[in-house]
């Protein structure tokens, strides 16, 4: 923390500022240049508000120099974090890609959808089966009866699968079919269900919140890490701007912002991100040329039917192509992808 006196700041409430600095913790250094006296501090306790120095008197500014979370942060771990599922590796040199219905709906429209994104060659299977909808009215997920569709699903195709958990009472079954457990938006600030992740034994796919900035975020991600779970993955999905043509604002500079501020794996949903069938293809291939680790999409067999999501959800043959001009960008990029649209590679959990 750096703490910049006014020009006309007295000695009285120099001392002042450094009296607090030493109560909370720091080691301070002070210099006293021509104009004005500049306090450095380090160390401190982590939680040291700095709007309690910026209300003394003769401060002029506070600047913090170290993040606020530390787990989640490059500093505390230079390289990559890759999560290993089975012989699938999360934020390594592939571009996994996840991608299946919003929702489960019926066990042919899941078994469909995962058929058609197996076949391109997504590595995840996603779906809901507990879902937050806006309305009470909405369809709200077929519960457990969702979870095992999915997951009979997901090994009869050789993928992993990623679902969505809202509450903690949710997690014994949730955990019972899931191999990564997603964390929505709206959920993103649910604290207790954070710390219970972190004690869970399951990578967390973190959705960034309808309104978080990128510290906010990888302060939830922090949560998750402190609990002892280190394999968390965030995911941009779009925030909320003034823009109301598309459903939120996809924020591909959030992919090397949290690239450079983390180690954590990062990847994109340009689904949510952008609300829009016709958007989601161009989305999806920016995300990746800007270095995003991988992808959630929703891929319906019939969306315009779909029970939830219909209008953002890709037909099969939009997933087919955009997998087929992902495999040209991700080379250009020095990443990999899921060369073959094929069934290959055993693996389990
Ligand atoms: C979803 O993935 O279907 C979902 C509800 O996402 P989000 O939490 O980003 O709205
Ligand atoms: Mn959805």
């Amino acid at each position: 923390m750096v703490v910049i006196m006014q020009e006309r700041a007295t000695d009285e409430q120099v001392t002042r500022v450094v009296a607090q600095l030493v109560d909370m913790g720091f080691d301070v250094h002070r210099s006293t240049g021509a104009l004005r006296t500049v306090i450095g501090a380090v160390g401190g306790r982590r939680e040291g508000d700095p709007r309690l120095l910026e209300v003394l008197e003769g401060v002029q500014e506070v600047l913090r120099i170290t993040e606020p979370y530390k787990l989640a942060s490059r500093t505390f771990r230079p390289e990559n974090t890759v999560i290993a599922i089975g012989d699938l590796r999360i934020g390594g040199d592939e571009v996994i890609v996840m991608a299946g219905p919003c929702s489960a709906e019926t066990e042919e429209q899941v078994e469909a959808s995962a058929a058609a994104v197996k076949r391109a060659g997504a590595k995840v299977l996603r779906g809901g089966a507990f879902k937050p909808r806006s309305s009470p009215y909405s369809f709200q997920g077929l519960g457990e009866e969702g979870l095992r569709m999915l997951r009979s699903s997901a090994d009869r195709h050789n993928l992993a699968l990623v679902t969505e958990i809202m509450d903690v009472s949710q997690l014994a079954v949730v955990q019972q079919y899931a191999h990564i457990l997603q964390v929505g938006a709206r959920n993103m600030q649910n604290y207790t269900l954070l710390r219970e992740l972190g004690k869970a034994r399951m990578p967390v796919l973190l959705k960034r919140g309808i309104s978080a900035t990128i510290e906010e975020w990888l302060l939830s991600a922090e949560y998750v890490l402190a609990g002892g779970n280190t394999d968390v993955m965030l995911c941009e999905r779009g925030i909320r701007t003034f823009e109301s043509y598309t459903r939120n604002t996809l924020d591909i500079s959030a992919i090397p912002v949290v690239k450079q501020l983390s180690h954590l794996p990062v990847l994109v949903d340009p689904s949510h991100g952008t609300g829009r069938r016709d958007k989601v293809a161009p989305m999806a291939r920016a995300a990746v040329a800007a270095g995003a680790d991988g992808l959630l999409i929703e891929v319906h067999c019939d969306p315009d039917h779909a029970r939830s999501d219909g209008a953002q959800s890709l037909f099969p043959a939009q997933f087919d192509r955009l997998m087929a001009e992902l495999r040209i960008i991700a080379p250009a990029i020095g990443r990999s992808i899921c060369v073959e649209p094929v069934a290959r590679r055993g693996w389990s959990r």
